[in-house]
């Protein structure tokens, strides 16, 4: 089984998508057919290499191993990728390869994107995360301690493989976390303008027990739908001017809760979720939403194992709980997303759903930011 996809942004950028459930051999022969003349450089997370050596027989010497962890999208890995490339002696016409999930796809996308100022690049993404959402559209970054994605670029790759075997030994934690993601394309749909409307929320609905069980036509069909729609916004925005901003709705909080908890505690996905209740309740309590789809909103999003973030609330102040022993306040997590890229002129930008399946974006300023918090329900205690 095998779905191609066409991404096509502008006069010169063009590359296509293959989904399939094909044999591991199969990819294999597809990589090294399209990268017959080039030389290669193979960045591979830690624990897909461990699972995966015996199927995918990569070269050793065309290897970089990437341990794993979003706190290993830095700079230190970076530099250590770029070594590897010029002991290779890669050029301008060689290829680096991503094989992992979105911390591997964005780290050796920026790798590619600033090598010799940039070769080209395939992504063989590994999680549903990066299958459904960050292998495609051209985001490349590392991290700082304190701001998530804040070097980067937007760098097209020439190719991407999907195969959804890999899919397989993918824990539940983070199958769940490319959920959040998926969740998200059905909450910005009818915004994402494509020709068609797929109906994500319903499909998400009623197949949830054929997405559990990972049935390869239903997983084909999710993954398709997601990256039409993540297409249908990047070819008319390429570099967030306008319209690929809805790619980051439940990404404000979403990435300061990342941030302050040294992206060990919360998946991206798990994180997101978070977010998009945190805009729902907002939203929802401001009127721009109406109770029924409030309410079918947040059953989807339990539907599929996501829980609010505790907020208690203490004189005039708000507090986050992430766990029994870890709290923060809601001005600390404000002053984090100020660090945002997304923040300007000391604005904080949110996505905030405004009609079914709709979103747009607000500016607020800090203390509006901080009032949000008033909308969370809070934790009983
Ligand atoms: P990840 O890359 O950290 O992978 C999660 C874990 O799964 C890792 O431990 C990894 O080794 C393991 N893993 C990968 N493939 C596996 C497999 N087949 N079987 C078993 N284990 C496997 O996390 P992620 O969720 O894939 O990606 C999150 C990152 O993606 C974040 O850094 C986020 O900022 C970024 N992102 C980027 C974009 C973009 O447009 N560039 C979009 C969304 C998210």
């Amino acid at each position: 089984m095998k779905q191609i996809l066409k991404v096509k942004i502008g006069k010169n950028i063009n590359y296509s998508i293959d989904i399939s459930d094909d044999d591991f051999n199969v990819l294999l022969n597809e990589i090294n057919e399209f990268t017959q003349k080039q030389k290669r450089l193979f960045v591979i997370s830690r624990k897909v290499y461990r699972l995966y050596k015996k199927h995918l027989n990569l070269p050793k010497n065309e290897l970089f191993i990437m341990p794993d962890g979003e706190n290993q999208k830095n700079f230190k890995n970076y530099i250590k990728i770029i070594n590897k490339a010029s002991e290779l002696g890669l050029t301008r016409k060689d290829v680096i390869i991503a094989v992992g999930g979105g911390v591997v796809g964005d780290i050796a996308g920026f790798a590619a994107s600033t090598y010799m100022r940039g070769i080209d690049f395939i992504q063989v993404p590994t999680t549903l995360l990066a299958m459904v959402d960050s292998s495609v559209g051209g985001k490349t970054a590392i991290d700082l301690a304190d701001a998530k994605n804040i070097v980067g670029s937007f760098y097209q790759p020439k190719k991407v493989f999907i195969n959804i075997n890999f899919l397989k030994t993918l824990n539940n934690r983070q199958r769940s976390s490319g959920l959040g993601e998926i969740i998200k394309y059905a909450f910005i749909e009818e915004s994402c303008e494509y020709q068609k409307p797929l109906f994500l929320f319903e499909f998400l609905t009623l197949s949830y027990n054929r997405i559990q069980e990972l049935e390869p036509v239903t997983i084909i069909r999710l993954i398709e739908y997601c990256l039409n729609l993540k297409i249908s916004v990047v070819s008319k925005d390429e570099k967030e001017a306008g319209l690929r901003k809805i790619l980051n709705f439940g990404h404000t909080l979403g990435h300061a809760l990342e941030t302050i908890t040294k992206y060990n505690k919360f998946t991206h996905g798990e994180a997101v979720a978070y977010g998009m209740y945190f805009v729902f309740d907002w939203a929802y309590k401001n009127s721009y939403i109406n109770y029924s789809y409030y309410r079918l909103s947040l059953e989807l999003l339990e539907k599929y194992g996501f829980r609010r973030i505790k907020v208690k609330k203490c004189n005039e102040c708000y507090t986050l709980l992430l766990d029994c022993f870890n709290k923060v306040s809601a001005s600390k997590i404000v002053e984090i997303m100020k660090k945002d890229k997304k923040a300007a002129s000391n604005k904080i930008t949110f996505i905030v759903p405004y009609a079914k399946k709709t979103v747009k974006e607000i500016k607020f300023s800090v203390s509006e930011a901080e009032k949000m918090f008033e909308n969370c329900i809070p934790e009983q205690i």
